[in-house]
């Protein structure tokens, strides 16, 4: 049984505006409108994911957008300061030029030896590029209908930081149950590397200030990856015997998930690579229409009127 995580599998924010939110995604940062569901939870709410060609691990960045009980998040410890994405070297005057043609600030910087392009979404979500070699042996596929040409697309993730109060907590977590090893420490910032693929890349950070709330504006949650339902239940054995509350294995369609808050107060999930998300749509169709799990199905017109006004046809029309 493996005892490290094959590295991140999602990341899951709260969003406002659905159709600002896909047309950030999609129009500017090129990703691919994979799927258009509801949150099983709350299924007055659309749950949006975006990511590669196929959706692959490793590339998905989802939205629940709440509109009308879209309280504001608050950022504080205990959340996700920056989503990272993996671009090529080469592409770094590309994305500064185009992020701001698009009205976007970027931040530039230098980080562990690499170029780092910082800027927000339209709901305030941080978001970072990182420029690194490792991008040419990255897992994600080009998405053929991207308005991001192929060599300059994001390469799925390379990180996220997480702010907490302090180290400790968080990275005993980090160390002693998911497999991840303390890389690099500068700047304020301590850098955690699982294994040697993409995506496996967990920055911490201490801030100084009160724990956040969630709410429009912030992320959910962080989502690991097991490779199978096997490897799962070893995480949650494993995150249960170093005293962590986690939940019964979910249901979520396209993986199952358990979820565990990690004591510097990040929601973690850890969600299997099957079935993905062609589980109930090709490949070549994926995205193009609202998806529900089967459970829900029964109720498809009652939640179809009570979703927000959203019209997919308004994203991905935009000029380049
Ligand atoms: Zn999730």
């Amino acid at each position: 049984m493996s005892s490290t995580t094959s590295g991140l599998h999602h990341v899951t924010a709260i969003a406002g505006d659905p159709e600002r939110n896909a047309k950030f995604y999609v129009d500017t940062l090129g990703l691919r409108f994979v799927k258009r569901t509801v949150n099983h939870d709350d299924n007055k709410t659309y749950h949006f994911y975006f990511g590669d060609q196929e959706g692959t691990p490793g590339t998905n960045i989802t939205f629940f957008p709440w509109t009308d009980h879209g309280r504001q998040g608050e950022f504080g410890a205990g959340q996700t300061q920056d989503t990272a994405y993996l671009i090529h070297p080469q592409s770094v005057e590309y994305w500064v030029d185009r992020l701001e043609s698009k009205g976007v600030d970027v931040d530039r910087s230098e980080r562990f030896g690499e170029t780092v392009l910082q800027f927000d979404d339209p709901d305030g979500i941080g978001l970072e590029l990182v420029a690194s070699d490792s991008a040419a042996t990255a897992d994600a596929k080009p998405w053929e209908e991207s308005p991001v040409p192929k060599d300059h697309q994001l390469r799925g993730f390379h990180s996220v930081t997480l702010a907490v109060a302090e180290y400790g907590p968080t990275e005993s977590i980090l160390t002693e149950v998911l497999g991840f090893e303390l890389e690099a420490e500068a700047d304020g910032r301590r850098r955690y590397v699982v294994g040697s693929g993409p995506a496996s890349t967990v920055d911490l950070v201490q801030i100084d200030a009160g724990r956040g709330q969630m709410g429009v504006g912030t992320v959910h949650h962080v989502a690991f990856e097991a490779t199978d339902v096997e490897e799962q239940e070893h995480w949650r054995d494993a995150l249960s015997s170093h005293g962590q509350n986690v939940t019964e294995v979910i249901d979520r369609k396209y993986f199952h998930s358990i979820y565990s808050r990690e004591p510097g107060g990040v929601l973690f999930e850890i969600a299997t690579t099957d079935p993905g998300f062609t589980a109930d749509e090709e490949v070549d169709e994926l995205g193009s229409r609202l998806t529900l799990p089967e459970w829900l199905e029964d109720e498809r017109t009652q939640i179809e009127a009570q979703l927000p006004e959203f019209d997919p046809t308004t994203v991905g029309a935009g000029e380049n």
